[in-house]
């Protein structure tokens, strides 16, 4: 049996105090650079700053299909005739030039001809034979995108630190890098523990239970940019941890397990991390997730989560996050929101509580929560009916309906 005593590390961590200390030891831990395809860059973080060696856009071009023209000859009142001289289309390569009193037919996108300052929409114009008719009213310089508007050349486009997401993929691209300086991905081992589970698709037997945790922290870590390289199902037995671990200490940067961490005569894992390697704490003053463990075996980081649904949940995101984020190198933190309660809120113990909860936005633009009815760690139907987690501060024991909290808002995150 693993006992709390035997062990000798921190235990019960205020949630900042943990989190500082996975922190401060993954981000020594960063992991090195490597050219990564841009098709394959997403959620990979900037190893390197992007600075853009052309102008975007890299020349001058129309924003609408219209007619380039000169924005002096445009008429102050009445209506003035242009002669129609040409086509240009985005991509091709005419070079055309409009002279005083002449227009070009042109497409989105496509570049400006020379002399040309100003589109003006086909939507505004009459067409007349080989001329256009345009009335008075028309801006000179309009509907123009100049070149380097969006990026001009040695900008700063995206800075070291950053992670690439889809838009950032998209700067990647206009500034024609493929591949990108990337941080490599930590080599993740996803565990999960215990007799009793089943994988879903397989009938239960006695006993039994379909293992969800597999696939909500496989997605958790999908969504933190990072594929698992193994998960693996291991029995509460002492020996086959020490061999799973042993063995995947050897290769991954990181072991995330869920389950057999707590004080319970199958919890095996806290013996055996301090067996072969080292713990550098236990149990952290939260609810749910208080019997997280924070170690190290051989050149792996090793968390280890409680297997109740909701507990692992909790620790992923409060504490196994922002460690693997120091590991890929991101230096954006995960941006903080508050709210008001719709409803007080009792707490009797005096641990930080995160419950499962909904945002909703007012009348007046500001944001309310509520928490919802099921908050037992074991429900997985509160997660999923959540949009946040209300963090009820340790000291707090009686909120006020109107109280402002921080919350933890999960879109994006999970
Ligand atoms: P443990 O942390 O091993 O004591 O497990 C706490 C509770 O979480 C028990 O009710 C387990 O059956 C449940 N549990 C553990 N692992 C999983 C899993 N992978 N999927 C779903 N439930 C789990
Ligand atoms: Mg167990």
């Amino acid at each position: 049996m693993a006992s709390e005593r035997a062990i000798d590390c921190p235990t019960h961590l205020a949630v900042d105090e943990a989190r500082r200390r996975i922190v401060e030891l993954c981000a020594p831990r960063r992991l090195s650079a490597e050219d990564v395809p841009l098709d394959r860059a997403l959620g990979r973080v900037l190893a390197a700053d992007v600075v853009a060696q052309q102008a975007i856009p890299p020349f001058a071009n129309s924003a609408m299909d219209g007619y380039a023209l000169r924005g002096e000859d445009l008429p102050r009142d009445g209506e003035k005739r242009f002669r129609v001289n040409g086509v240009l289309l985005a991509g091709r390569r005419d070079q055309l030039y409009v002279d005083q009193g002449e227009c070009v037919r042109i497409t989105t996108g496509a570049p400006l001809p020379a002399g040309a300052d100003t589109v003006v929409m086909k939507e505004r114009v009459r067409v007349d034979g080989d001329k256009i008719v345009v009335g008075a009213g028309e801006t000179s310089g309009s509907n123009v995108r100049p070149a380097g508007e969006d990026y001009a050349i040695g900008d700063v486009a995206l800075s070291e630190g950053e992670r690439i997401t889809a838009a950032r993929l998209g700067v990647l691209a206009s500034c024609g890098r493929d591949p990108v300086s990337a941080y490599r991905q930590p080599r993740i081992a996803l565990f999960v523990t215990g007799d009793e589970l089943v994988p879903p698709g397989t009938p239960l037997g006695r006993g039994q239970i379909h293992d969800s945790n597999r696939y909500s922290l496989g997605a958790l870590l999908r969504q933190s940019g990072i594929e698992p390289e193994r998960s693996v199902h291991i029995r509460d037995d002492p020996a086959a941890l020490r061999d799973a671990l042993r063995d995947a200490s050897e290769t991954c940067d990181v072991v995330i397990s869920s389950g057999g961490v707590s004080a319970g005569e199958a919890d095996h894992f806290p013996r055996v991390v301090a067996e072969l390697g080292k713990v550098h704490f236990w149990k952290v003053r939260m609810k749910p997730g208080m019997p997280f463990l924070c170690g190290e075996v051989g050149r792996a980081m090793v968390f280890a989560l409680p297997g109740n649904p909701v507990s692992s949940f909790a620790t992923f995101l409060m504490l196994v996050r922002p460690g693997l984020a120091m590991l890929q190198g991101a230096r954006e933190a995960d941006r903080s929101w508050r709210a008001r309660l719709a409803e007080p809120i009792r707490k009797k113990h005096d641990r930080t509580e995160f419950l499962r909860a909904r945002l909703q936005i007012c009348g007046d633009g500001s944001l309310e929560v509520a928490a919802l009815d099921r908050q037992g760690s074991g429900m997985l139907r509160g997660v999923a009916e959540a949009d946040c987690l209300i963090v009820v501060p340790e000291a707090a024991r009686e909120l006020a309906r109107g109280d402002v909290v921080d919350v933890v808002y999960l879109p994006g995150l999970c």
